[in-house]
């Protein structure tokens, strides 16, 4: 069987805007309870423990009309924050028991409070993540900030989350990123095998349904992969940045890929591939989760690292990819992104990498004007 079925199937349960893979999921537990995990990070291994299914939570897309949203927020405000609000106000998060949002902005932090006001009925947590990596204290801080998390969910769940459990869900989403860092090394070395595109949904539609499940899936894609024929086209290698919290519609990853690139690395659903190795499995669960946050992490625009330079971490990224330039993908309004933009912009000149800028909303619905700077962009880099 060809991978194709399986990324349409994915693609079918990303674009549900009726989570149906969580329904079904609940109609398989009854009882069962299901959390939202807003980006950038949440332990959803802790959720897993406790018996509920961790569902990733990335805003309506383009396929929400904002009606009551607007009155919430100011203007200035990224897709993604209204449109998860808005999402609440039609009742389409009413399958959700509970919602995780963390201190990635003071975008998120104030969503969490106003959907906390607006929707009493729904459990809402919020995360403080560490701010300061290179503390002595740091890893005993996220110890502390994931086990009161974790008191919450079992206070949700209606059952305490044994240590075994949780090494459990640590293995298993060990396993999923284990095999993603394999998929995403695979599209780097042949990115004629599986495109971005593709990458992108099987990695996205893992995010709503049980992560065993999703394991079966990754692994069946593993077995065909061997099978797959390409050959290699003239194209760019790029690395796409700054998309790791509102998700690019995926008509216009299309579009990056169509124009004539190679994406060779992203930072696409980062939170979700956070940890650059497996997750220990001999310490405590709990603080092996709090070391691997803070020592096992990638670099992201949501959290200060100390002296771990973001920009070196993107020179890297690029050097690593062997890619020629880097796409700046930053949603529209997105302040981590956007003030990480001019400090990244100086370290590529000073590395002597190209880059071109793409905002993105969730509502974009024509892509003309971007294809054609996309266009321009890699006709100067594969005639210059
Ligand atoms: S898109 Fe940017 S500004 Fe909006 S919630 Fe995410 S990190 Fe915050």
């Amino acid at each position: 069987m060809p991978i194709t079925p399986i990324i349409e199937r994915c693609r079918a349960r990303l674009e549900d805007i009726e989570f149906g893979s969580v329904r079904e999921w609940k109609a398989r537990h009854p009882g069962g309870r299901a959390v939202g995990c807003f980006p950038v990070y949440t332990p959803v291994e802790i959720i897993h423990a406790a018996g509920m299914l961790p569902v990733g939570l990335f805003g309506g897309g383009n396929t929400i009309e904002l009606a009551n949203a607007d009155a919430r927020f100011q203007s200035f405000v990224c897709s993604i924050a209204k449109s998860t609000l808005e999402m609440g106000f039609q009742g389409r998060l009413k399958l959700l028991d509970g919602v995780i949002f963390s201190s990635i902005c003071d975008v998120a932090r104030n969503l969490s409070s106003v959907m906390a006001r607006n929707f009493p009925e729904l459990h809402v947590d919020y995360i403080h993540h560490a701010q300061n990596m290179t503390s002595p204290s740091a890893v005993d801080y996220v110890e502390s900030e994931f086990g009161r998390i974790q008191r919450s969910m079992e206070r949700l769940a209606g059952h305490p989350v044994s240590p075994g459990a949780l090494a459990a869900s640590l293995k298993t989403y060990n396993q999923i990123r284990e095999i993603l860092r394999t998929l995403y090394r695979i599209r780097r070395e042949s990115p004629h095998l599986i495109s971005t595109v593709e990458l992108y949904i099987l990695a996205r539609a893992g995010t709503l349904v049980d992560p065993e499940d999703h394991l079966r899936e990754l692994r069946e894609v593993m077995d065909l992969l061997p099978a797959r024929q390409g050959r290699p086209k003239d194209r760019v290698r790029v690395v796409i940045e700054s998309a790791f919290c509102e998700q690019p519609p995926l008509d216009l990853l299309q579009v990056v890929e169509d124009a004539g690139c190679y994406i060779v690395d992203d930072d696409l659903l980062t939170g979700w591939r956070w940890y650059v190795e497996d997750v220990p499995e001999d310490p405590p669960p709990l603080r092996a989760l709090a070391e691997s946050y803070i020592r096992r992490s990638v670099y992201s625009s949501v959290r200060h690292d100390g002296p771990r330079s973001r920009n070196l971490g993107l020179v890297e990224k690029v050097r690593r990819a062997n890619a020629q330039a880097v796409i700046f993908m930053p949603a529209k309004f997105c302040e981590p992104a956007l003030f990480d933009y001019p400090l990244f912009r100086v370290a590529l000149e000073q590395a002597n990498i190209p880059h071109l800028v793409i905002e993105f909303e969730e509502k974009m619905w024509t892509f003309e004007r971007t294809r054609n700077e996309l266009e321009t962009f890699v006709e100067s880099m594969l005639f210059d």
